[in-house]
């Protein structure tokens, strides 16, 4: 530096300080590295341990035996860590983490990468294998409903499909949704069936992943995404005689290795995925290991591997799929070319390939292919081709196809580019990276873990829909358990109980099973069409939400009518008085779901006049307490089958803070012979503290505390929503409240509650008298769409024990002939959050 100085290193206090720090940040590296190895150390005893005690576990079932070590490791899932060691090319998301600084530097052209080299005879050897994916992304309900989106495009996509395919074999195009490809499958006529047939044989139509909707992989209980895989690919058996092998998921936000699992057991042997924090993918762009293996973190062996390939850049559009710059792809999305109703916002149109220009964009295209190809580790290369909705019009299929189809002409002409280019579908393209890898020996590096939180940009965590419109999150539970733990049970075993009962393998006529079986495969479908990523997450609009709210309400009311009338024959001792009266149905359920936004009501048992049934969906013993409501307090439960008097609690129903019914009391029982019945009312001062004795004798504090965020205010900022939790800076802000909450205290023989009733909100914490530690967390909001865009935020802290509110809202409600649901969560506010 001209001019500077040399100064001794201890002349100054400034650098005195600086030496001190340097010195102190040594130490705290030391003890750091010091920690990680104690870590490790602390690790590799827990294994020991754990290994030694399943070695002696095993050797003492095996009654001293010689049984193997390792024949505790048989069991799925149960693998000790240091079984799942394998090899040095493997990638621990955890361990990614780690090393990411998160420091979102501008990147150039590609805003979140980086500058991408190549010296271009990379490809000399080995020529760039390009294949040009055409794909429409149709959301099954977004903006609009999936019947409007139907109507105003994808009939019209599809039918364009049929046409624009056939005239050239060398056109391809990928379909995922099922749930449309069926609804137009059941409108178009014979010879178009034949088409979509042909076209499927010829390999220039491929139905990728097969799922009925493109799942959502953070708010779906597996089972619902399985039921969407199982609906989607039984119909394309049935109607189509396939089955995918490829998945495509370029929408949901953020990835699970379960979706990966239930694929890989589905029998697909690869993957697309997209929406990956930009962090990651700049990661893994510079690692070359946007191609993996994605493995199950409890398996060590390669069995439920799948080939993964994770999209590069920012979004799954034309503008940033060809290459890393986005102003450059624009010009390669002809559906864009001046004139049309979409343009780049990078303000350079494309330009229609002429004899004039064609060597100019065909280099400048082959340049972003290049870079791209430069992010992965063979040289065959996938790039997308579409966007949402896309090919509405016949003419935009003709500017796509013809533009391109002279730059693969191009391409191919010109040998000295060393690039192969055609249009291809997904499994084209993996086929062809799997010829690669095969005659080169080229491997893929392993991955284990899981791709939350998405970011797309800056610190926008896409976290919000993990909590956006709970009612509906709810109604999702509340169907799959009505579908899958009783309807799907009982109506199985009424068939084969009949046809057993008859003997000659037929029905009893007076039952309805095909019109039961359309309810069944409706109810199925209706929760499959909610896994869609705009439909659980809760992002789409408020009319489409209550569209899908109305579906889950039909299916659950339908599928309530198989599972009543299937439970009739089944419980009939004398099976010749079975008739089916769908207006005078044998069994009630105990409560009522009377629309889409309300609430399931409790129905009063009527004492003396009617006896209660539960139905107990597991293949075991349970012991759990029934809640039901009765019309009089002088409740006694009796076991039908031995006469026996069982314990009971009668409880009051609330219909106010402060006001019982005297018309309906709650009554709890299992299997202990008393009756109580206590009311304490009071106000209690300040936060809600007391002490809560447990069954060993220790007390512990326990206290609760609700807090809620705030979202950004400033100018220009954007705002927490049906996506975003972007709280304010001033972080979670406890909730104040003028009035004191009245609490109510009960106190019986099966539980005992305390519940507070705020302003917005009443929360209750009951402690069943069970073996051990049962307790149940129960938040109801009162007030409807308590405030936009305040993420509310209710945990309950003690020495022992912590919770979100948000997992007692989501646990399926119980399945009981007439139900009786032991989760008592009641969302009564729609929360509308919007983006
Ligand atoms: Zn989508």
């Amino acid at each position: 530096m001209q001019g500077a100085e040399p100064r001794h290193s201890w002349d100054t206090p400034a650098i005195q300080v600086d030496e001190d720090l340097s010195q102190l940040q040594h130490k705290i590296d030391r003890l750091e590295h010091l920690l990680k190895d104690n870590n490790q150390l602390v690790a590799m005893l827990r294994d020991s341990v754990l290994h030694n005690k399943a070695s002696w576990e095993t050797g003492r079932r095996g009654g001293g035996t010689n049984v193997s070590l390792d024949s505790a490791h048989g069991l799925p899932g149960c693998r000790l860590a240091e079984d799942i060691k394998d090899g040095t090319d493997g990638v621990q998301l955890l361990d990614v983490y780690d090393l990411l600084p998160f420091d979102n530097p501008d990147g150039g052209a590609w805003k979140q990468g980086f500058e991408i080299h190549y010296h271009g005879n990379e490809w000399d050897k080995q020529p760039l294998e390009l294949f040009l994916v055409p794909h429409s992304h149709n959301d099954p309900g977004w903006v609009k409903t999936f019947d409007s989106y139907y109507q105003d495009q994808t009939k019209h996509i599809l039918n364009n499909m049929l046409l624009k395919l056939s005239e050239d074999h060398r056109r391809k195009m990928i379909w995922a949704e099922i749930s449309y490809f069926s609804k137009w499958w059941n409108e178009i006529d014979k010879q178009k069936r034949e088409m979509v047939k042909r076209l499927v044989e010829a390999g220039q139509l491929e139905l990728v992943t097969g799922g009925w909707v493109m799942a959502d992989e953070a708010n779906s209980h597996y089972f619902a995404m399985l039921d969407q895989l199982i609906e989607g690919h039984q119909w394309l058996q049935k109607h189509l005689g396939v089955k995918p092998r490829s998945g495509w998921a370029v929408d949901p936000f953020g990835h699970s290795p379960s979706m990966t699992y239930l694929l890989k057991g589905a029998g697909l042997s690869n993957m697309v995925i997209q929406r990956i924090h930009y962090a990651v993918k700049k990661h893994f762009s510079q690692q070359q290991t946007l191609e993996f293996l994605w493995r199950q973190s409890w398996d060590s062996s390669p069995h439920n591997d799948i080939t993964c390939h994770m999209m590069p850049f920012y979004s799954y559009d034309v503008p940033h799929t060809c290459g890393p710059n986005p102003a450059v792809c624009c010009q390669f999305d002809f559906h864009r070319l001046p004139g049309r109703r979409v343009f780049c916002p990078w303000r350079i149109p494309p330009q229609p390939i002429t004899e004039q220009n064609i060597k100019e964009r065909a280099l400048l295209l082959l340049d972003q292919y290049r870079q791209k190809s430069r992010l992965f580790r063979s040289p065959v290369l996938l790039v997308p081709l579409g966007d949402d909705f896309r090919y509405v019009e016949s003419s935009e299929w003709d500017a796509q196809f013809s533009n391109y189809q002279k730059l693969f002409d191009y391409f191919n002409q010109h040998p000295e580019l060393h690039i192969k280019a055609r249009f291809g579908t997904l499994s084209d393209y993996f086929e062809a990276l799997h010829r690669h890898q095969k005659a080169t020996g080229m491997n893929l590096p392993t991955l284990r873990g899981d791709f939350f939180t998405y970011a797309d940009r800056d610190d926008h965590y896409w976290s919000g829909y993990f909590t956006s419109r709970p009612f509906y999150k709810r109604l999702d539970r509340a169907l799959e358990a009505t579908l899958r733990y009783s309807t799907e049970i009982l109506f199985s075993l009424t068939l084969a109980e009949m046809r057993r009962f008859r003997g000659d393998s037929r029905l009893v006529p007076d039952y309805p099973a095909p019109e039961h079986f359309r309810g069944l495969v409706a109810g199925r479908r209706s929760l499959a069409l909610f896994q869609h990523h705009d439909a659980v997450t809760g992002t789409a609009r408020d009319p489409v939400m209550v569209d899908y709210g109305t579906r889950l309400f039909h299916a659950i009311l339908s599928l309530r009518h198989v599972l009543q009338s299937s439970a009739h024959w089944l419980l009939l001792v004398d099976k010749t008085q079975y008739h089916h009266d769908q207006s005078k149905p044998f069994l009630q359920m105990d409560d009522v779901f009377s629309a889409h936004d309300a609430l399931p009501q409790k129905t009063p048992l009527t004492l003396s006049h009617e006896s209660l049934i539960i139905f107990n969906p597991t293949e075991q013993l349970r012991s759990s307490v029934i809640n039901i409501v009765v019309d009089s307090p002088d409740a006694h439960v009796v076991d039908a089958e031995t006469g026996h008097t069982l314990a009971a609690q009668i409880s009051a129903v609330w219909v106010e803070p402060s006001r019982a019914s005297t018309e309906a009391f709650q009554a709890g029982n299992r299997s202990i012979i008393s009756l109580f019945k206590q009311f304490d009312v009071s106000h209690l001062k300040g936060p809600e503290a007391s002490k809560l004795r447990l069954q060993s004798g220790l007390v512990r504090q326990v206290q609760v505390q609700f807090l809620w965020y705030g979202t950004r205010t400033g100018m220009n900022q954007d705002k927490s929503g049906a996506y975003l939790f972007l709280p304010g800076e001033e972080g979670a802000q406890p909730y104040s409240f003028s009035e004191p909450p009245l609490v109510r205290v009960s106190r019986g023989p099966v539980f005992s509650d305390i519940t507070s009733c705020f302003q917005h909100f009443t929360h209750t914490v009951r402690l069943y008298h069970l073996d051990g530690i049962k307790l149940r967390l129960i938040i109801s909001l009162l007030q409807l769409n308590i405030k936009v865009n305040a993420d509310k935020l209710g945990a309950y802290m003690s020495d022992f024990y912590f919770v979100f509110y948000f997992l007692e809202i989501i646990l399926p409600s119980g399945l009981v002939i007439p139900s009786v649901t032991s989760v008592s969560a009641e969302p009564s506010c729609r929360c509308t959050q919007a983006r």
